[in-house]
């Protein structure tokens, strides 16, 4: 079985976070699956790195600033890989483009146009578990681009898609896809399942839970993605072919 998880941002926003999404994550190697963890930047990082760009430059060239954003995610990567090994599995950090993910020349909202994932491939042969910069890639030219805000979900999809994943693991701070954000709308009523179509719906309105890129990429590879907690165990929602019909 092989799994592609995704930890979003506020899942690694502390260092106690990040070393508890390596044992979940060590948890499913030792269940004896193959394992691509997709990884987000630290909390408000991403953020963060925003508001420097601001104070030097106003709005920066788009090619530098996802030379300065792409750092963020490579950050994440290394704790993660380091968190992981010191559990004692083998495990290796990749950024976009030491993942073979091939993007246009769009900065900053970069679109997906293929997956080498060779390297991937063969350091999962050699057993290791494989730890991939999310929101990130490599165009043409050989610059470093992103895949625009909440980007790391396309990442994961896209490396489940050319991997042949059995499922992607969507994890982050809610319990699920919701009617309505759950944070914000207290009677909002969990979805168990959650067609394409309808996912892609709600994400075009201003569902946050997924980008809307990542669910287009689903469809089109028909991708099942389970998005859940990192923080419990509960399932969460499945988004497939079929919906539950709400
Ligand atoms: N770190 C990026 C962002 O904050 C990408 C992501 O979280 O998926 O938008
Ligand atoms: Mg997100």
């Amino acid at each position: 079985m092989l799994l592609v998880q995704k930890f979003g941002g506020s899942s690694v926003a502390t260092p106690e976070r990040i070393k508890g999404v390596a044992r979940r994550v060590v948890e499913t190697r030792r269940k004896g699956c193959r394992v691509v963890v997709v990884v987000s930047a630290m909390g408000d990082t991403t953020d963060d790195l925003i508001g420097l760009a601001r104070q030097v430059a106003g709005a920066g060239p788009g090619r530098e600033m996802d030379v300065l954003l792409s750092t963020g995610e490579q950050m994440a990567v290394a704790l993660l890989a380091m968190a992981i090994s010191s559990i004692g599995e083998r495990v290796v950090s990749l950024t976009g483009c030491q993942a073979g993910i091939i993007t246009d020349e769009t900065y900053t909202k970069a679109r997906i146009l293929d997956v080498r994932a060779e390297r991937i491939s063969g350091e999962l042969d050699a057993g290791n578990i494989v730890v991939v910069a999310g929101f990130q890639g490599v165009n043409r030219n050989g610059d470093i681009t992103t895949l625009g805000r909440g980007g790391s979900d396309t990442t994961a999809v896209a490396l489940a898609a050319a991997l042949g994943a059995d499922l992607c693991e969507i994890y982050t701070d809610v319990d699920g896809v919701y009617t309505a954000d759950p944070r914000l709308t207290p009677n909002a009523r969990k979805l168990t399942a959650i067609s394409y179509d309808e996912m892609l719906q709600m994400a075009r309105l201003g569902a946050t839970v997924l980008h809307d890129r990542s669910v287009e990429y689903a469809r089109h590879y028909g991708i099942l993605l389970h998005v859940r907690s990192s923080f419990n165990r509960h399932p969460g929602t499945v988004v497939g072919k079929q919906g539950c019909g709400f």
